[in-house]
């Protein structure tokens, strides 16, 4: 049995759905089907999700969302169209959406969760009804009914533990499920969605809980590329790749999957198949717990910017018990999570998402360091981009670190720090963000592109 799911821009016209409606049916395996919301048709279009966002905003500022909510309708409506679907399909949506904002919106955050999810969920019945007109059993399974339980953390929920059990009962049903993707229920029954492009990882959920062969999540490109594309041009194709690089190139900027998606696959040792829906005989990327990694230590150069790094140091810090938490205590009372903490004898550097705060938190945070722990010296530095080296390959093979650092100083590329992460099956630059594109294409040159002698 297989579990699919299909990104926004696989289900964003009626062309689109069906295709998918031909990969669906193409293999009787494909008993699960999760789905996103209507993405874009085109570069400057805009998806569902973002358009639910402007109509729920706008309810929160008491401003009337008839536009908004037109807009929302509009590109179902289309959809409908193109597919023949029996106006009911349409009004259904409409009154859904009309109860959805008539809804109490004293908790800003949840209105927001309960518009968003709407997104996916309409979707899922529109995907049910046009396979039903196509003469095929397929049915809508609401994730409350089925038992997608999770934490009530507006925007940012997390499956609970129980939800597997619950959901392993969708086996015994008959016919194509079509099983929206992105959110759940909390315990007291209300909607709360994952982060965003989270239906990755409800696809993910339920090729656990229901012990699924193969995951399969079908989006726009034939394949994971070692690199991203539009830093290197045609780059080379991933055929196979283990959870753990692609949990690691997917932190760092991957947006092919989602980065929390792979947990549940991994934990049942469900491969993941990454297809296109647009060219789905492409073998695409597969994602395994080992692979044979003797072709070269990187399988991925991944980057991302909008870092900030907090450089601490204090003389005798390596004999000071408990400074590194003491630190780190800081940034917990302002609610900051920490990406690396590389460090040397007397000084510590911790890496941030920039996003998380202004300069008034940024100021105090610093003060703090400065008054309570004593230091030095603390300096921030703003504008860093990450770039991960990533292969399992790595563990076995000598000099991949002076290979690296080698192509960076040929490249004129300043190496702001340097992590080896412990696992062993990846290394991470700091650079400045104006040096990113240089230093990845610099890095991509020395591991990929073949010496012609
Ligand atoms: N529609 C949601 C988003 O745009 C979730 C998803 O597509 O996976 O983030």
């Amino acid at each position: 049995m297989k579990v699919v799911k299909f990104g926004g821009s696989s289900l964003a016209s009626g062309r689109q759905l069906e295709k998918v409606f031909q990969i669906v049916t193409a293999d009787r395996e494909r008993k699960v089907v999760v789905v996103s919301a209507p993405g874009k048709r085109y570069a400057e279009d805009t998806k569902v999700t973002d358009l639910l966002i402007e109509c729920a905003e706008s309810c929160l500022v008491n401003q009337d969302p008839k536009e908004k909510l037109a807009a929302v309708l509009e590109r179902y409506a289309v959809i409908a169209e193109e597919l023949n679907l029996p106006d009911g399909v349409i009004q259904e949506i409409h009154d859904d959406l009309l109860t959805r904002i008539a809804s109490n919106q004293d908790k800003p955050d949840r209105f927001l969760d309960l518009l968003k999810a709407s997104g996916e969920d309409n979707n899922a019945k529109l995907v049910a009804a046009y396979f039903q007109s196509r003469g095929v059993e397929a049915h809508y399974v609401n994730p409350r009914e089925a038992g997608l339980l999770v934490s009530d953390e507006p925007g940012n929920a997390q499956a609970l533990p129980e939800s597997y059990e619950r959901l392993n009962s969708l086996n015994d049903r008959s016919g194509i499920l079509i099983f929206p993707g992105f959110f759940g229920y909390s315990v007291n029954g209300e909607v709360f969605t994952f982060s965003r492009s989270g239906s990755d990882i409800t696809g993910s959920i339920l090729a656990n809980a229901l012990k699924a062969d193969l995951y399969e999540n079908f989006t726009d490109v034939d394949a994971v590329y070692s690199v991203n594309p539009s830093i290197v041009k045609k780059p080379k194709e991933i055929k196979e790749l283990t959870y753990r690089e692609m949990r690691e190139l997917s932190y760092a900027g991957f947006k092919v999957l989602h980065d929390e998606a792979l947990v549940p696959a991994f934990r049942a040792g469900i491969p993941v198949n990454i297809k296109n829906t647009n060219n789905p005989s492409a073998p695409g990327t597969l994602i395994v717990n080992n692979r044979d990694n003797t072709n070269g230590p990187v399988i991925g150069i991944a980057s991302d910017k909008g870092f900030c790094s907090i450089y601490v140091s204090k003389y005798l810090m390596n004999r000071e018990i408990g400074f590194g938490r003491k630190l780190l205590g800081v940034l917990e009372d302002y609610g900051l999570s920490y990406e690396h903490t590389p460090s040397g004898i007397d000084d510590v550097s911790v890496i941030l998402r920039e996003s998380q705060f202004d300069e008034k938190i940024m100021d105090e945070v610093i003060n703090r360091i400065k008054n309570e722990l004593h230091a030095d010296e603390v300096k921030v530095a703003h504008s860093l981009a990450l770039i991960m080296v990533v292969g399992e390959g790595m563990r076995q093979n000598v000099g991949t670190m002076a290979k690296a650092s080698k192509a960076l100083a040929k490249a004129k590329v300043n190496i702001e720090m340097i992590n080896q992460g412990s696992s062993e099956v990846s290394m991470m630059f700091g650079v400045k963000e104006v040096d990113e594109k240089r230093a990845v294409q610099a890095l991509y040159e020395e591991f990929f592109v073949p010496v012609t002698v």
